[in-house]
């Protein structure tokens, strides 16, 4: 674990407690995340948390895949947005908003920190999405 206050290479637009509180919202995800996930599976190995290397470990990635099926669709893709969320936190990316690039308001980063829009963004692909799927499926975890 390297430490978020260490190198000043990095400008940061939120503040060094905004960033923690915001890292230790998305580990308490994904660790409630995989932990639903190995009770249902009943894994007493500890899930490798490589997102990079699929491929090449036959049995590791079978094992994988299996406790990703088990995870209800809801939480997988919520995982990844917790995964994605956290390399962005990591990147200092995580409050720029990918369609507009604008800030993603703090608050707003808290309440949702796997957000990838502004709240004007997401609004507008809320629209969209509804248009689109015409409705039902409200599970979506973002
Ligand atoms: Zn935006």
């Amino acid at each position: 674990m390297t430490s978020l206050g260490g190198t000043p290479t990095i400008i940061w637009m939120l503040n060094e407690n905004e960033q923690k509180q915001l890292q230790e919202a998305l580990v308490q995800e994904e660790q409630r995340i995989l932990a639903a996930a190995r009770n249902t599976f009943d894994l007493s190995r500890e899930g490798a948390g490589d997102q990079g290397r699929d491929s090449i470990d036959q049995s590791n990635s079978e094992e994988l895949v299996s406790t990703h099926l088990r995870l209800r669709d809801r939480e997988r893709k919520l995982l990844i947005k917790v995964r994605d969320a956290i390399a962005r936190l990591n990147d200092g990316t995580i409050d720029e908003c990918e369609e507009c690039g604008e800030p993603i308001a703090f608050k707003r980063l808290l309440v949702r920190p796997v957000t990838n829009y502004c709240i004007a963004c997401k609004e507008e692909a809320e629209e969209n999405e509804r248009q689109l799927t015409g409705a039902e499926d409200n599970s979506s975890p973002e």
